[in-house]
């Protein structure tokens, strides 16, 4: 008998794991090429070349202009910078106090939105349908005069539902309304043209997309109104002080040009094995998936098993070696069902029962037969624990009908 456990990473949505292209092309900058690129000797400008190459780099990445291209500290940042820099900057000059999001945007933009209010912001929080979908004619109705900014998020993060982002740019531009988009979870998955799909302002994260953990950029239109992040020196054009990450910037530069350069082998990869993993998985009796079959990110399911808590579950496939997740890593560690499942229409007693499994580029068919063989046995063991599983299954409780 083969007692070693099998080691599934499928929590790609969480972090994901630096390839050695990127680790390679960071090497030098920490020991050899270690010069501050401001500074105008060789040594500096060694690091000041290399530097503007990752930022022309990341702007054809997106269709963007490389002095669009603002580098940060990671995701959450970016999403600050925007949606603070651009409300506080469009209240100031055009008396614009209202901001329009969605419910299930990831925390970085729901509780910036939130922070804003007590700033006397008003916000409106679009209703995210069954689907997991905002709509764009709803979108529209809840533009107004005083509408300063939209920020809709390009992929979700817990349930991997992609939004109509060109028809949502389109609106925004036919409103004269700016349009931002945190898009941490799309790149590498959806083909992205800033120019062509009206986006003002995009946010991106280095760590989703094999790149190391505290990096990202920020793409702002040129001529877009946001106020600067940081005050120091001239770094960034000025607009966020700081001297720069350069082995960082230059390992997410090579990353999200290998991202964005696969899209098409990745998606025709990951989504069979996703589709096969859906399939399987809803074999499992009062289960189902989250959120749009079809306008869904390739590596990216999300299910909710009645009778099952979501916490003992991932124990559980922790045990047989699988890494998944419950909810968002933000929200997890608290007992609060996931406000994305609940945004959706899912009763607190189904959401807490939900099941995110990521898939990259270094998961197999094999993982999916594993995860396939582990968890029906998983979920049926914890059923039988559960004192509510009885009731469920003989209809006295019902929290779903559509499972
Ligand atoms: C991970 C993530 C973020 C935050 O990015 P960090 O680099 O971890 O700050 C923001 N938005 C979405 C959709 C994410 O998945």
């Amino acid at each position: 008998m083969d007692n070693t456990v099998r080691k599934v990473y499928a929590d790609n949505a969480a972090t994901t794991a630096v390839s050695d292209e990127v680790l390679q092309a960071m090497l030098p900058f920490f020991k050899e090429v270690y010069g501050n690129p401001s500074s105008l000797y060789e040594l500096g400008q060694q690091a000041k070349a290399p530097l503007e190459e990752a930022r022309a780099a990341t702007a054809a990445c997106l269709g963007a202009k490389p002095n669009e291209i603002y580098f940060t500290s990671c995701g959450s940042e970016s999403d600050n910078w925007a949606i603070k820099g651009a409300a506080r900057a469009q209240r100031r000059k055009h008396g614009k106090p209202h901001i329009i999001t969605s419910a299930f945007e990831h925390h970085a933009v729901l509780h910036t939105c939130q922070a804003l209010e007590r700033e006397g912001f008003t916000v409106t929080y679009l209703p995210v349908h069954k689907d997991g979908l905002v709509r764009v004619e709803e979108l529209e109705a809840a533009i107004t005069e005083n509408t300063a900014l939209v920020t809709i998020m390009y992929a979700n993060n817990e349930i991997g539902t992609i939004q109509p982002i060109p028809e949502i740019g389109q609106v925004c531009k036919a409103h004269g309304v700016l349009f931002h988009t945190d898009a941490v979870q799309a790149i590498g998955n959806v083909h992205i043209d800033v120019k062509a799909q009206n986006i003002d302002m995009l946010s991106l994260s280095g760590h989703k997309i094999h790149a190391p953990k505290g990096v990202g950029a920020l793409y702002i239109r040129s001529g877009v109104a946001v106020d600067n992040f940081m005050d120091g020196g001239a770094q960034e054009r000025g607009r966020r002080a700081g001297t720069e990450n350069v082995a960082e910037i230059v390992g997410l530069a090579t990353a999200i040009q290998r991202a964005t350069d696969t899209i098409d082998q990745r998606v025709a990869r990951l989504t069979p094995m996703r589709d096969r993993l859906i399939d399987g998985v809803l074999k499992i009796e009062r289960s189902r998936l989250n959120g749009s079959r079809e306008h869904r990110l390739p590596g990216n399911v999300s299910f909710c098993f009645q009778g099952v808590e979501g916490e003992s579950l991932l124990l559980m496939l922790d045990m047989k070696g699988i890494s998944a997740s419950s909810g968002s890593a933000c929200t997890s560690g608290s007992l609060d069902p996931s406000h994305v499942l609940l945004s959706i229409g899912l009763p607190h007693e189904v959401a807490h029962g939900s099941l995110r499994l990521s898939f990259g580029d270094y998961n197999t068919e094999e993982d999916v037969d594993y995860i396939l063989g582990v968890l029906p046995q998983i979920i049926d063991r914890l059923r039988n624990m559960s004192p509510l599983w009885d009731a469920i299954k003989t209809g006295s409780v019902n929290y779903d009908p559509y499972m």
